[in-house]
């Protein structure tokens, strides 16, 4: 795993505080919130697949929302205690990089709600699309 020093050249400062330093965009911000390009989102750190399109929907809370990670093995979760409210935070299972966190408010087939930083990730359009 890279330390500190090796993420801060490999990422913008913006990128680092959110994704190194558990940082959270605002709302309505960034690159995929209203995004609905087909492809798979990538860990913006290692480019490990993390979510897919087709599990992307728009929970109006201004950042990308998915209903399940590509696979449960590729998000790490911890408890998380911060700013006084208990929330599930989720990581890169690979990398460590902070994503964002999960919440049991989300649509059917699996009524959560990945609520994900735009930071923390890299979409790459699917084929032809
Ligand atoms: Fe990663």
């Amino acid at each position: 795993m890279k330390d500190d020093e090796q993420w801060r050249d490999k990422l913008t400062d913006e990128e680092f505080q959110v994704c190194r330093g558990k940082g959270t965009e605002r709302a309505f911000t960034g690159e995929y919130w209203d995004c609905k390009e087909p492809g798979v989102y990538h860990c913006r750190c290692c480019g490990e697949p993390l979510f897919d399109s087709g599990t992307k929907y728009d929970s109006g809370s201004g950042w990308p929302s998915f209903y399940q990670p590509a696979s449960a093995d590729v998000i790490d979760e911890e408890r998380d205690t911060a700013h006084g409210m208990i929330r599930t935070e989720v990581m890169c299972a690979k990398c460590g990089c902070h994503l964002g966190h999960v919440f049991e408010d989300g649509p059917q087939p699996t009524g959560l709600r990945y609520c994900i930083n735009s930071l923390s990730i890299k979409l790459e359009p699917e084929a032809g699309s």
